[in-house]
């Protein structure tokens, strides 16, 4: 059972010195307990500040504990009564081949051959439930608003988007590069993109927003949110998911100048935790369940096939912008 153990705290990008890679037997199983092979590792943004010392929603990843990490796999063995050997669960499974759990908060799932395993990793699970939730109870999203969406040809601003254009919005996405903003445009139905690395960003909103942004779902934070918030309609509501940009960041986050704009608009901005509308992720997933199957929805999966020990690097490429969509090690076996 190959592992990755967080060794040290980093400081800025996470290098491989922060990696400390361990082999055990494969665990069997305790009383009431059962053992999951796992196939399919989420990579989440989020797992770099589960690795930063200090108080947050989560307690940090200790010292020479396995990596915490959602993932996807199959019941290999079972002394559970709710769980068979073959079952499908998606969870906290960790960086690992293999992991021994008593089966609390993990999830089955079943994979169909039109609906691949990671599409549980993205569309149909965490990804799929933080777009939902963060744009219609937290951004209280209306027909005919003026969505934008940063990140947006990743996991979670993929899925914003296209669920705005279902609920009959106006969209706009920024991203990183030509081919992620023609992909948001043309496949995935937005109604314009911003290039956030070739473009000014404050200056195309003033252009494609020109009556201001009633809802900015924002996954990057830094300067961008700063543009967006630059451009606010009057009551608009501001989604903080995430800040992506600041995450690596040395010497502390840079904050917006234009959050007095939030005053002068009547506006909200807020942040919010996707685990905390758990009790409904079964209505969420129905529903976009039913997306997804009707052909309104699309979710893709960047799916990158390696071995555990490929985690360190393969994480890195959600803050370099080399995924499109949801970023997802399938582990490969011999
Ligand atoms: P993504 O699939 O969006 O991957 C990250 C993307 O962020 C990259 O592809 C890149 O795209 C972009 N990015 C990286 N660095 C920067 C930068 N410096 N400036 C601007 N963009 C950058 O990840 P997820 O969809 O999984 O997560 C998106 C956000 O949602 C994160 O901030 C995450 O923390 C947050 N989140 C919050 C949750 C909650 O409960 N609040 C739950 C889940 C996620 P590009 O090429 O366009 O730069």
């Amino acid at each position: 059972n190959h592992q990755v153990r967080l060794a040290a705290r980093p400081q800025g990008t996470p290098g491989p010195e922060v990696w400390e890679h361990t082999t055990e037997p494969v665990p069997e199983p305790g009383e009431g307990r059962i053992v999951v092979r796992i196939s399919h590792i989420s990579l989440d943004p989020a797992m770099r500040g589960w690795m930063n010392e200090g108080r947050s929603y989560a307690p940090p990843v200790g010292i020479g504990e396995v990596m915490r990490a959602l993932g996807l796999g199959e019941v290999v063995a079972s002394r559970n009564t709710d769980f068979a050997v073959g079952d499908t669960v998606t969870g906290v499974l960790g960086v690992q081949e293999y992991v021994e759990s008593d089966g609390r908060g993990l999830q089955k799932v079943s994979p169909t051959a039109d609906v691949p395993p990671e599409r549980y990793l993205a569309l149909l699970g965490m990804t799929g439930m933080t777009a939902y939730f963060g744009l219609f109870d937290v951004g209280a999203l209306k027909e005919g608003d003026t969505v934008v969406v940063s990140g947006a040809a990743g996991a979670v601003g993929s899925v914003v988007g296209q669920l705005a254009k279902v609920k009959g919005a106006r969209v706009v996405g920024i991203a990183g590069g030509p081919e992620k903003c023609a992909w948001i445009t043309g496949e995935l139905g937005f109604d314009a993109a911003i290039d956030y690395r070739s473009e000014n960003v404050s200056q195309r909103l003033k252009e494609l927003a020109p009556e201001g942004v009633d809802v900015y779902f924002d996954n990057v934070g830094g300067d961008i949110l700063d543009a967006v918030l630059g451009r606010l309609a009057m009551h608009a509501r501001v989604v903080i998911c995430g800040a992506i940009s600041q995450y690596n960041a040395e010497g502390g986050m840079t904050g917006p100048k234009n959050y007095m704009n939030l005053l002068v608009n009547r506006a909200r901005m807020e942040g919010f935790l996707v685990g905390d509308y758990l009790p409904r992720w079964g209505e969420a997933g129905t529903e976009l369940a039913g997306w997804l199957a009707e052909g309104r929805l699309r979710s893709r999966e960047d799916v990158v096939d390696g071995t555990v020990a490929d985690f360190p690097e393969v994480f890195l490429k959600l803050f370099r912008g080399e995924n499109t969509g949801k970023l997802v090690l399938r582990l490969n076996r011999a």
